[in-house]
């Protein structure tokens, strides 16, 4: 292992430079390090890596099998593997016997953080704050602000680089309805992803309402009713969808999170693509069906002793509005049923908002190409089956490129977040950037043949004998 990246001249322009430092960009930079002359850092805003904090739950797990990780999908003799991570730690035995093929959150957590510290190029506490093209010296411009302990701003930086991979991932959503009472000061209303900030108040909160039917809801839902007293649980779970339902994890369904289905999809017209995209929201938004069971279980449990549990799960639901009573701390959730059209109204004393997350703005950062930068119809960034922005040839024809990671799921699919193919899409780029292929990536990946191939129905073996035409006029 080299941990000496190549000397870099100050000014010199940098191979590559990566914005975000989450799993996504932890790959390629795992993927990229031992490529010794590629000169590539990579940029973060947060002091430390911290793969979602307020969501490491005690025994929640990642949905994605272990060989899932940061490179072992494309490079399985990597130094950065989960195996090769649970060796330096002297667990491989333990996870030998442990027969675990999902690992728990926080074990993810904490091999990447290992990737994380021991990788050399990453540089924490660094906020990028704009891109530009310098067509002068045929190369971007990328700002960042270093942050301090507080993450006051310290210092301003820039750095040159021929090409950028934008990693910045997803940031919490909150419905508009719901966004003054988060916003409002000691009103007990709080995203999912904080929520293992506010646990202690939340378990003892008089009543608690929990907004939103995908695996975060279902998570914290059981978190609560687990460590609320039997009988008294005084908690609501709502959802807009019509059930609590399972994610799709058939195989052959979960065969859409490989680079096949990602080429079909690319390769789809725009139109296509948007109304696939609506289609296919079992595969990303359900729950996974051990959270279902364990829901049930636990719910069932609670009637061992007689009566049932006070626990009132609705899914079809939306919040119309959101409000608190007067200068109490009461939140008043205003409902419809979206079926029936009926309307009530739910006080309760605690609101955890488990209502998702969205794709962080590019255009924040990328301000400064947009002259240079290609839209669709809906103004949202083309993107190459390379994951490359599609930008003027005034910039690519100085072999300048800005590559996305998770940012695309409108041009290639329902895998954008899925950590299961963010070694092969680093790979992919690093290929491209290299110009050398050090990954070699296979062919095929999927026994589902996505999309019918361009090719002869009748197999050529059984195609009859050309026929000889018949010559005109003879
Ligand atoms: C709670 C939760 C659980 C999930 N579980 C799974 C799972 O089990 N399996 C699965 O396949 N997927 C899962 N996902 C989806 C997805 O894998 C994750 O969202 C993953 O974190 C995406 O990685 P990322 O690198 O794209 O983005 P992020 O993890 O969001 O990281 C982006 C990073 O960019 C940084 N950043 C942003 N802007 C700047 C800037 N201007 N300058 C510097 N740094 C910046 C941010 O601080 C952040 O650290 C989960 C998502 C969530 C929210």
């Amino acid at each position: 292992m080299n941990p000496h990246p190549p000397h870099h001249e100050p000014d010199a322009p940098r191979d590559l430079v990566g914005i975000g430092i989450g799993p996504c960009n932890l790959s390629l930079a795992a993927l990229a390090q031992p490529l010794t002359t590629l000169d590539a850092v990579f940029y973060e805003q947060r002091p430390a890596f911290h793969w979602h904090p307020g969501l490491l739950i005690d025994g929640a797990t990642v949905q994605v099998p272990f060989l899932a990780d940061l490179v072992t999908l494309v490079d399985p003799a990597s130094n950065w593997t989960f195996l090769n991570y649970l060796k330096a730690r002297e667990r491989l035995f333990p996870f030998y016997f442990a027969e675990r093929f999902h690992i728990q959150r926080a074990e993810y957590d904490a091999y990447c953080r290992w990737v994380a510290e021991n990788l050399p190029g990453l540089h924490f506490r660094h906020q990028v704050d704009a891109v530009r093209f310098n067509p002068e010296r045929d190369v971007f411009e990328v700002d960042f602000t270093q942050l301090d302990n507080d993450g006051e701003a310290e210092a301003l930086g820039r750095t040159y680089t021929k090409n950028i991979v934008v990693g910045i991932g997803t940031e919490p959503y909150v419905p508009e309805p719901l966004k003054p009472l988060v916003e409002a000061p000691g009103v007990p209303v709080v995203h999912a992803a904080d929520y293992l900030d506010h646990r202690q108040s939340l378990l003892t909160a008089d009543h608690v309402t929990v907004v939103g039917s995908g695996q975060s809801g279902a998570e914290v839902f059981l978190d609560l009713l687990r460590n609320r007293p039997t009988g008294r649980e005084r908690l609501h779970w709502l959802g807009r969808t019509e059930a609590f339902a399972p994610m799709e994890y058939s195989k052959l369904g979960l065969e859409h999170f490989t680079p096949d289905h990602t080429r079909y999809f690319h390769a789809l017209s725009e139109s296509v693509r948007d109304r696939l995209g609506t289609t296919q929201w079992q595969l990303h938004r359900g729950i996974g069906a051990d959270t279902i069971a364990a829901i049930h279980d636990e719910l069932y449990h609670r009637t061992l002793h007689g009566g049932w549990p006070d626990a009132v799960l609705t899914p079809g639901v939306r919040v119309r509005t959101a409000g608190r009573i007067a200068t109490t701390k009461i939140v008043e959730l205003h409902l419809e049923h979206i079926q029936q059209g009926s309307r009530s109204r739910l006080t309760t004393d605690a609101v955890v908002l488990a209502t998702g997350y969205r794709e962080r703005p590019l255009d924040r950062i990328l301000a400064g190409l947009d002259p240079y930068l290609r839209r669709d119809s809906r103004e949202r960034p083309r993107a190459d089956e390379q994951f490359r922005l599609d930008l003027d040839p005034s910039v690519t024809g100085a072999d300048c490129h800005v590559y996305v990671q998770n940012a695309e799921r409108h041009t290639h699919g329902v895998g954008a977040p899925d950590l299961g193919l963010a070694a092969w899409r680093s790979a992919t780029i690093l290929n491209t950037v290299t110009g050398k292929n050090p990954y070699p990536l296979p062919a095929r990946t999927a026994f589902t043949t996505f999309g019918l191939e361009q090719r002869p129905l009748i197999p050529p073996a059984r195609q009859a004998p050309a026929l000889t035409p018949l010559v005109e006029g003879r």
